[in-house]
Parts: structure tokens; sequence; C-alpha cells
């Protein structure tokens, strides 16, 4: 199988595997339970969140595990729409968001909130500039991921956080990092955001395990799920010891070699855009940075089409997003491009087992998929 979509999720490595399974098996006690299990689990769970946080660049009191991103995104924009409602009750986010982010946007907007969508450019992009014009005094939040997750473009967040601050802003600043951690360079402790989630299954670990950053500006987080009392009051139910486990292996894993995976993904993302560019009727999606995700469209190709005759050729990529099962995407729509050029966009998303060959067996196929029967539209 040659497998080009890791921005959709992630193989786990043998090591990842091995320890969740020992950690399901040998260290399987409660971590709120007062005997020895329950004490080793305790210390288990603190040292992932160590592990998790030192590559987040955070303390790790400030890290929150959750079940994935779209939990970690659905309570940081709930708990800074709680913490500032008697400041105003005004959003701004991007148009370009991941659902984990619009979804509760359209929730809060349904309770009464005012949400102004900020618009990329044809290349997918959004500046700080825009984020300066749209802020007004009732603005609650502003939420920005760091990297789309189907274009690769990275957001100025930094630059966001400095206008919030030089503006004096009440506003939080969340950002979904879950495509930018351990992929772009990044650290919490500078970028300026107050809100910052990540999830596990982009970078190796099992799906279900996320992560939350709460910086100092947020004072008593309310919680998203009330119940016992775990991490620390701020998130409820029993800690997935065994996820947790996978997560920081799979940090550990990915930080030993982070400098040498990235320049591999962004040599692999050059060559394909490369090679793609030189098929006839390929053009280029957006103008990302992020080594391991490149848009590309086969112009007037339904998309579906290709990912399902790839597909049976056990080659993966993905019509966009996976997130959104063939709906046409916002993202896209948003950046507005033309019908031909939406209709055969594919992503193309590396990783750091991904080989030069993997690349041109995807050329080769869509070379293919061109020459054959396949319909235009
Ligand atoms: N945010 C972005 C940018 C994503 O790409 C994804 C997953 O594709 C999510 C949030 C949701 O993360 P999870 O699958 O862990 O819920």
């Amino acid at each position: 199988m040659i497998y080009l979509d890791h921005a959709a999720t992630t193989p786990v490595p043998d090591e990842v595997a091995d320890a969740v399974r020992d950690a399901l098996v040998k260290q399987f006690g409660n971590p709120s339970a007062q005997y020895p299990y329950g004490r080793e689990a305790r210390e288990l769970v603190a040292r992932c969140r160590e592990t998790v946080a030192s590559a987040l660049g955070c303390k790790a009191e400030q890290l929150a595990f959750t079940s994935c991103g779209t939990e970690s995104d659905n309570w940081a924009l709930r708990l800074a729409a709680h913490q500032n409602r008697h400041a105003g009750r005004h959003i701004v986010t991007t148009a370009i968001e991941h659902s984990a982010v619009l979804e509760p946007c359209r929730q809060l907007a349904d309770e009464g909130w005012e949400v102004t969508y900020l618009k990329p450019d044809r290349d997918g992009s959004i500046t700080a500039e825009q984020v300066a014009l749209a802020l007004r005094e009732d603005t609650a939040l502003v939420s920005m991921m760091l990297v789309n997750n189907e274009t690769g473009c990275i957001l100025p967040v930094g630059e966001v956080a400095a206008l919030l601050k030089e503006r004096g802003s009440k506003a939080l600043l969340h950002t979904d990092a879950v495509q930018g951690f351990l992929k772009v360079p990044f650290s919490a402790a500078t970028l300026g955001a107050d809100l910052i989630s990540i999830s596990g299954h982009k970078i190796g670990a099992p799906k279900g395990v996320g992560a939350l950053c709460l910086g100092e500006r947020v004072k008593n987080p309310r919680p998203l799920l009330a119940g016992g009392g775990q991490e620390d009051g701020r998130r409820s139910g029993t800690e997935a010891t065994a996820q947790l486990v996978g997560f920081a292996k799979a940090v550990e894993l990915r930080r030993a070699n982070l400098d040498a995976s990235l320049a591999h993904m962004a040599e692999l993302k050059a060559y394909a855009l490369e090679r793609l560019l030189a098929l006839d009727g390929v053009a280029r999606v957006g103008n990302g940075d992020a080594p391991h995700i490149l848009s590309v469209s086969l112009v007037g190709y339904p998309s579906a089409n290709v990912v399902e005759d790839l597909g049976s050729q056990g080659i993966c990529i993905s019509a966009g997003s996976a997130c959104h099962r063939g709906k046409a995407s916002h993202v896209y729509e948003a950046m507005g491009l033309t019908k031909k050029v939406k209709a055969g966009v594919l992503r193309v998303s590396f990783g750091p087992e991904t080989k030069k060959s993997d690349v041109d067996a995807l050329v080769s196929a869509l070379e293919a998929h061109k020459n054959s029967r396949f319909p235009m539209l």
C-alpha cells in the first residue's frame, strides 16, 4: 500500500503499539485509585503529560488531555466564550477552519453570538491585518488555525497574538494546531496563543487522544465534560492511560528525528509538486508552506473518481479533506476556485516514512487515470 494521506491520519509505529499494549496489560490501574496500581498509573499519566508538554513548549500543568482534536477545539471555544461572556459576544475566526471549530461557532451563533469569518485569498492565505480590521471592543475570542488541513497554508497566529496584546484586547486567542504540532516549528511559550489544540493521531499516536494547552490568561476553565474532576478538575473522565502512553511515545519518536524528518517531507513535497505540475492539466491549489501537505487539482476530473480509482490500486490520497466525506469543501469554496479546479482537488500528504517511489507511483497512476475512460466534468 502507498499511503499519502498523513493529514487524515498516520500509521502507528511498532514502538508506539508496543508501548500501548504494555500499558493496557501491565498498567491498567485507575489513576484515581489509592493502591499502588493506581499510583503507578497516576505517575505514568504525569510522565506522559511532561513529554507532550515539553514538545509543545508549555508547562505540564498547562496541558489537559482530551479525547481528540475535535474535543480540544470545542472545549477551547466554549471555555473562552464562557470566560469572556461579559466582555462581549463577538468572535473572529476564519472561513477555512476545520469543522471542529466552525460547528461550535455555529452553535454559539445560535445562542446569540456574532461570528466574523475571515476569507482567504485565492492562495488560501489569511493575514493578521484582516484580523486587525475585524477586531472590535466586544470581541471575546479569536480562533485561527495554525496550519490549514487542506492547503497546508500556515496562518499568522503569532502576529495575531502580538496584535491582541498591542490593542490590549480581552479576547482570548485559540489556535487549532492539530496540523501544526511537530510539523511546523512553534512553541507554546513564544507563540502567544491562550489556547492550543493538538491531536495524537496526526503524529503516529492512536486515534482518540488529544490535548489542550491552557495559557495564563485562561482563568478557571469551565469544563466541557463535568464529572469526577480528573485533569485537575478541568476535564472529567477516567484517564485513557494506554492512549496517553501512545501519545507520549509517538511524540518522543517524532521529536527524536524532527529536523531530519521535516526536511525529508519538505523535499518530497517539492519533488511531488515538480512531477505533478509536469503533468498536463494539473494545477497547484493554494501556496501552503507546511512540509507535509500538498494540494493540487487534476482540473476537471471529479476527485471522488480519482481517489476511488487510485484507492483500488492501493494508493491512498484524499479528495480535499477526508473529514468531509465527499461534500464540496468549504475551504476551496472560500478560496473562490473555479468549478473545474474545485472539482479536481486532491490532497497529498506526507509522513516521515514516505518515499520518493511513492510519489512516482502516484504520478504514474494519475497519468493513467487521465488517459483512461474516466469522464471529465
Ligand atoms: N483540526 C484540524 C485542522 C484537523 O485536521 C483535524 C482532523 O483532521 C481536527 C481538528 C480534528 O482532530 P481529531 O480527528 O483528533 O478530532
